[in-house]
């Protein structure tokens, strides 16, 4: 049934344009009682189908938009509860042979300085982030012919064998171009979270002519990268668009339907929605001006409906984004942020503020990761840095948090209080370890008694001088 698409571009993929543009406008002007009955499917734990994100996405009036955020409000709290998981980008090299018109990497710009970390810097760069406390990490290439498999393998392995004081980096993701299924292999073989590849526009004409030349302006090639991904072994993988570069109700609708193919084809859909804006780069005027530049409003409105769309997927929030809007939209059922980033090579060894210039984009938040954990914990988050599941073998852990009765009180909540419990003892300032401390005291208090002995003892532990601890 599924055409392999090898090199052939085509504009015949599960993403169709027509049957969207159809959704979206034969569920135009929604009256509160449809609105109401779709989101009480979410709340009852069901993905949606895409007419009913379409009829979210034509609410008509602020009534019915406060509905729709207090709904994902509540599934966010009732079924992930307090946890945000903590991650780092880590730009290993910025060559690339596209021509992206919104990226600062692109071939044609010339102001960008072109760089790849050698591998002793490399090691540096994972000391710097270790140091600050940091586990996880995305490791972030441009499209090149020297970034071959065996070099992405080759880097990552390098990231797992750095280990300092008491830190190293337990899980790596990628944000790498599309490979064919042998190249995914090699990347598999060294141990990799998930693979993502954001398709930056679903709409094929907008995305044909800001991708003017090289691999990545084959629109199909790149749409089915997972799914070849997935025939590689690879079965944990993120899906994402740029916006600002098309209508933003229409991303949302690719966005889905993307999901949908995933799922009818392997049996298991993204573990992770990505939905960056566009930032401004250096030489990008694209980039200033976004074609279909988002509102903080729709912004919201489209974090809402991704999290109500599909509950069981986690939803990545970057540091491209103000730590403001950060604030509100974490609200709405964020469950992955990014913190104390960087994203010049090599920049977090070196301080450089040329380096930090002439980057992929700019940063809206630049907040340190110690900072950022405070700030979570005075609003009563629990920051975790958790990565368990994936290295006991239980891929797909965000469905299974979602899907099985106790799952986040058995694993999830005792896994980011050891971890939080790590970061405090070996990382924070003096003013985010006491707000820490106070944070697992109260959380220690909500568990039942059976799961407050299992947690006081791996804290204990922890205080003892014990690291990974984990269940
Ligand atoms: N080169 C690979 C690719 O394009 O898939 C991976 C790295 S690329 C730097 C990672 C992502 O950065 C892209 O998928 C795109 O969504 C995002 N990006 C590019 N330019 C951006 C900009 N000006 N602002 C925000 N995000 C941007
Ligand atoms: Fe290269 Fe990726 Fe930037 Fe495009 S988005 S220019 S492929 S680094």
């Amino acid at each position: 049934m599924y055409v392999f698409i090898k090199e052939k571009d085509t504009q015949k993929t599960f993403i169709d344009e027509k049957k969207i543009k159809e959704n979206l406008s034969s569920n135009l002007n929604p009256d509160s009682e449809k609105i109401r009955n779709i989101l009480q499917k979410s709340l009852d734990k069901q993905r949606l189908d895409p007419d009913e994100v379409a009829t979210l996405l034509n609410a008509k009036d602020e009534k019915q938009w406060e509905e729709i955020f207090e709904a994902a409000r509540t599934l966010k709290e009732k079924v992930y509860g307090n946890r945000i998981v903590l991650f780092a980008p880590l730009y290993i090299g910025n060559d690339c042979i596209n021509d992206c018109e919104y990226c600062g990497f692109r071939i044609s710009n010339k102001e960008v300085v072109r760089k790849t970390l050698s591998f002793e810097k490399l090691k540096e760069e994972v000391k710097a982030l270790v140091s600050k406390g940091h586990k996880r990490l995305i490791v972030v290439y441009g499209e090149h012919p020297k970034y071959s498999p065996e070099f992405i393998a080759k880097t990552i392995e390098i990231i797992y064998n750095t280990k300092h004081g008491n830190g190293e980096i337990r899980r790596v993701n990628v944000n790498a171009a599309p490979q064919t299924v042998e190249g995914y292999k090699i990347i598999k073989e060294v141990g990799i979270g998930t693979y993502q590849i954001f398709q930056e526009t679903y709409h094929y004409p907008t995305y044909k002519k800001l991708h003017p030349r090289g691999p990545k302006s084959n629109f199909a090639w790149r749409l089915y990268g997972l799914d070849r991904a997935m025939l590689a072994g690879i079965d944990d993988v993120g899906i994402g668009a740029l916006f600002g570069l098309y209508d933003w109700k229409f991303e949302v609708m690719g966005l889905i339907y993307h999901t949908l193919h995933l799922e009818e084809r392997f049996g298991v859909g993204p573990h992770t929605i990505s939905f960056p804006r566009i930032e401004p780069a250096v030489g990008t005027p694209i980039a200033e001006r976004p074609p279909y530049q988002v509102s903080d409003k729709d912004f919201k409105k489209l974090v809402a409906i991704l999290r109500l769309a599909v509950p069981y997927t986690g939803l990545i929030l970057t540091a491209r984004e103000p730590a403001d809007l950060r604030r509100e939209v974490l609200k709405l059922g964020v469950s992955q942020i990014d913190a104390g980033s960087s994203i010049g090579v090599g920049s977090y060894s070196e301080t450089d503020p040329e380096v930090i210039r002439k980057s992929q984009f700019i940063l809206g938040d630049t907040r340190t990761l110690d900072e950022v954990i405070y700030e979570l914990l005075k609003e009563e988050y629990i920051p975790s840095f958790c990565t368990a599941c994936y290295r006991a073998g239980r891929t797909g852990e965000h469905f299974m948090e979602f899907a099985i009765p106790g799952f986040v009180k058995r694993f999830c909540t005792p896994n980011a209080l050891f971890t939080l419990n790590e970061y405090l003892n070996d990382y924070a300032s003096e003013k985010t370890y006491k707000e820490g401390k106070k944070v697992l005291e109260k959380e220690i208090e909500k568990l039942d008694e059976k799961q407050k002995n299992i947690v006081l003892d791996g804290l204990e532990r922890i205080n003892k001088g014990d690291r990974d601890v984990r269940l």
